[in-house]
């Protein structure tokens, strides 16, 4: 009873993009309980095993509480007032010497969406410095650009509530059971519906199926081109949508001519039969919705696959109707608020940086000079990273990311970490495996602690709320901002008599106003009498209009190309990543729940019984994996045909087992992410 909540605060989750909606309870200031809030649209009130526990984190340990600057090799508490000033000083110190560009900054889809509109400008206006990019780049940079090629804008057409109209359901990539588990109640059995989940393994989500395909890795884009093939061969395609709404018809149509059943069949390990009744069930459809995340995104080639994707929808009318849409799953809890608020792959509101007329328009808006708003976008997150190692960039900051586990290749990001100057980390959590470098520590706070809003997958711009205050000294990303902002003397020009995210709140609207993703007609109070509100409302492109130069959508000719690593007989087998339902990204969090630590506390390799019977490993045997790059020692071998012969699979939140020890540091020529999903490696005994 001592446990029973005297108050239930209404919020959001801030884990992953389905943004449940939750009430946390409060006793005697502490968060003592969480439920899902049962008139919420997305969750109907279910949480899943890292929602209903979200509470603990806000009594975890190892919370950073007080600034730390290295003095003598040591990281000692300062005041705010010396840990920003020296802050100040030192980036100003590298920018005079090495030029503004030298500062890199990376910000993160943790951040209130109120927060990272405030960081760009602080960023980009205030330091001057283009290096900018989100960790966001790591997971759904590939959704954004390929929306962009096919649509000429980022953001996605539809809704959940059309995976539950749609009588066909594609997943290609998207291991929802485990990482979005709450969608999986759009998906309950239902006569009506087919799943087809395209996936090298059997997931969860793919046992939940009709239809599990298990692709080849990256033989996807494959797929498509063939299931495109077989559409317009037997006349599923329609001819009216396409002359009216889409570009390049005639020269797709001849690209995907040579992707026969029978090439495709080779390229993907599928039979030709299974290519056609793919494509006939997609094409049949009366609405046909495909759905994607990381094993589509986290690929040099995945904005093209996202066009590849998108060319599916737009050949057979399936995008802005009840149910047909090709929709990306994105992966944090404010992935979708920080694209659109923008400064990184697009300047606030999917304007562009090219485009004189978007930035004359921002600077009226802002009362700023035009001259200020740059014109190219600057280095994306890899290129902040490589840009460190070459010795151009000269100060690092961090803000709620964890790039010592999540960055790919790590010897070459371990490379960038200690060439720099300066490096700031701003995290809830310390020590972290990054951390541990920095020379300031800045202490914040996290979910629960600070009130503002993030968007979800489906453009629902929902409310999070401040439950109990942050520990210690630890304060708001976004009081941090502007305190930094205040220093600069940039404060009253950037942030006139801003003083909560309120007022950032209410200039986003201006700023977003007239755009695609238009926030002005949403308020606050809004959001909270109804659970959150969808910007573009249920769907986009509902009258075919879309926002290249003329209106219409382009299709795209998308080669299938092999993976950059193919294995060798020295690295013989192909190792996928990806996650587990306990935890999240680098367990800053979810280590300390105990919970959520006690189910899964460690890592492990998937491996097939014909590949443990080669190399006479038996279930449980310790081994190790090795790259050209590095290894990953002592992990559980696990012998199961959930991995097909000749691939193997390890989840990547483990700081203790890396696995970005073995990754490649490959990325997307147009979207910068990485290629984290396979590379060769070999499998030892440990
Ligand atoms: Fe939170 Fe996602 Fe789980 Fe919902 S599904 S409770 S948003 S982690």
């Amino acid at each position: 009873s001592s446990r029973v909540a005297e108050k239930w605060v209404k919020t959001t989750c801030g884990y992953c993009s389905v943004g449940c909606g939750m009430l946390v309870g409060v006793k005697d200031d502490k968060a003592v309980a969480v439920r899902g809030n049962p008139e919420h649209p997305v969750n109907r009130g279910k949480l899943c095993p890292k929602g209903l526990s979200e509470h603990h984190i806000l009594t975890a340990p190892g919370r950073a509480k007080t600034p730390l600057l290295r003095k003598n090799g040591t990281l000692t508490p300062v005041s705010w007032d010396e840990a920003l000033d020296t802050m100040v000083e030192r980036f100003a110190g590298v920018q005079q010497k090495y030029g503004a560009d030298a500062l890199g900054v990376v910000g993160t889809g943790q951040l209130l969406t109120e927060e990272f509109y405030t960081l760009g400008k602080l960023v980009q206006l205030g330091f001057r410095s283009r290096s900018y990019d989100g960790n966001t780049t790591l997971c759904m940079a590939s959704a954004v650009s390929g929306y962009k090629l096919s649509f000429g804008s980022d953001g996605p057409p539809g809704s959940y509530a059309d995976m539950e109209t749609a009588d066909v359901v594609m997943l290609i990539g998207a291991n929802i059971a485990d990482n979005h588990p709450i969608l999986c109640h759009r998906l309950e059995r239902d006569a009506e519906r087919t799943l087809i989940v395209v996936d090298p393994r059997v997931t969860k989500t793919a046992m939940m199926a009709d239809l599990h395909l298990a692709v080849k890795p990256r033989s996807d884009i494959a797929l498509l081109n063939g299931m495109a093939h077989v559409l317009i061969r037997d006349g599923l395609i329609d001819s009216t949508y396409i002359s009216q709404y889409t570009d390049g018809f005639h020269q797709y149509k001849e690209f995907v001519a040579e992707y026969t059943p029978e090439r495709v069949a080779a390229l993907t390990g599928l039979s030709e039969e299974t290519i056609v009744r793919v494509a006939r069930l997609y094409g049949k459809a009366r609405a046909a919705f495909i759905g994607w995340t990381m094993g589509v995104n986290h690929s040099t080639q995945g904005a093209v696959t996202v066009a590849a994707i998108n060319n599916l929808a737009l050949i057979t009318g399936n995008i802005g109707r009840a149910g047909a849409s090709p929709f990306s799953i994105t992966g944090q809890c404010n992935a979708m608020g920080t694209r659109e608020s923008g400064f990184t792959s697009s300047l606030p509101g999917y304007r562009k940086f090219e485009k004189q007329a978007d930035r004359e328009e921002l600077a009226r808006l802002w009362g700023l000079d035009v001259e200020r708003i740059p014109t190219a976008r600057g280095l994306a997150y890899p290129d902040i990273i490589e840009a460190a190692v070459a010795g151009k960039v000269k100060a690092l900051w961090f803000i709620a990311t964890n790039p010592a586990v999540s960055f790919p290749n790590y010897s070459v990001l371990e490379q960038a970490l200690r060439s720099v100057d300066f490096l700031v980390v701003q995290d809830g959590f310390h020590p972290t495996p990054t951390s541990d470098f920095a020379d300031l520590v800045l202490p914040a706070a996290i979910w629960g602690e600070k009130e503002g809003t993030y968007t979800n997958s489906e453009r629902r711009v929902s409310k999070v709320n401040r439950v109990v205050a942050a520990p210690g000294e630890a304060r708001a990303d976004f009081d941090i901002f502007l305190d930094l902002a205040e220093r600069l003397g940039v404060r009253e020009e950037l942030y006139p008599g801003w003083t909560t995210t309120h007022d950032a709140y209410k200039e986003w609207q201006r700023v977003s106003a007239g755009r695609l993703c238009d926030y002005s007609g949403i308020s606050w109070e809004q959001i909270e009498e109804e659970s959150g509100v969808q910007w573009g409302g249920a769907r986009l492109y509902e009258d075919g209009v879309f926002r290249h130069e003329g209106g219409r959508a382009k299709l795209y000719n998308v080669p299938c190309e092999p993976f950059v690593e193919q294995p060798t007989s020295e690295y013989p087998y192909v190792l996928n990543t990806g996650r587990t339902v306990e935890h999240w990204h680098t367990r800053t969090k979810t280590a300390k729940v105990q919970l959520l630590d006690t189910m899964a506390p460690y890592a492990w390799l998937e491996m097939n019984p014909v590949d443990a019977r080669r190399l006479q490993l038996k279930p449980h045997d310790r081994v190790s994996v090795i790259s050209r790059r590095g290894s990953v020692k002592n992990l559980e071998l696990r012998i199961t045909g959930i991995v097909a012969p000749g691939q193997v699979f390890m989840p990547f939140h483990f700081a203790e087992t890396n696995s970005n020890l073995v990754t490649l540091g490959a990325f997307d020529p147009i979207s910068r992410e990485p290629n984290f999903k396979q590379c060769a490696v070999l499998v030892e005994r440990f």
